[in-house]
């Protein structure tokens, strides 16, 4: 397997699990293969192998080929990893992690958090005020937080990504 290919099935694992990284494992081997094939050469269900091929063109890791079948009259997907990896794929995934970082952050900001020093338990301040500034669970009079080690961690996560780039 070359380098690039040892990437893409260590992504692949960690994104979709196990039986990916073997799908890829199995791609890089053979250059491509149909559902059927993969599911025999691998011993695994084809309703998996499926689902996680499907899970691997989400995220760009592979792309498929149709064939018609004329004997059968339906159609063959043969798969393969993909060709672009691994720049783009990786900016795909920082770009989606840095708009879930930038909502939490807006979130963050945006709202007063309080929590019950008894049960530990953080309430925004819509659900406080519902509550009558006291824990639902206990009755406990409920804490103002100063969630501002929060906002820096995430500003400082954002900010490491911004600058991350991949070629
Ligand atoms: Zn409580």
């Amino acid at each position: 397997m070359g380098s690039s290919e040892r990437v893409l099935a260590g992504l692949a694992k960690k994104i979709h699990g196990e039986v990916a990284e073997r799908v890829v494992d199995r791609l890089a081997k053979v250059g491509e293969a149909t559902d059927e094939q993969l599911s025999q050469a691998l011993g695994i269900e084809i309703a998996t192998i499926r689902r996680t091929l499907n899970a691997l063109y989400e995220s760009r890791l592979a792309k498929y080929r149709r064939v018609r079948d004329e004997e059968r009259g339906w159609y063959l997907y043969y798969w393969r990893l993909t060709d672009e990896f691994p720049s783009r794929v990786l900016e795909e995934r920082k770009r989606k992690a840095l708009d879930i970082l930038r909502k939490r952050l807006e979130y963050e900001q945006g709202s007063s958090f309080f929590y019950c020093p008894r049960c530990r338990v953080r309430y925004s301040f819509d659900d406080v005020v519902e509550f009558m500034f006291r824990c639902p669970g206990c009755g406990t009079d409920l804490e103002a937080i100063d969630n501002g080690v929060v906002v820096e961690k995430l500003r400082q996560a954002i900010e490491l990504l911004e600058k991350l780039k991949f070629d």
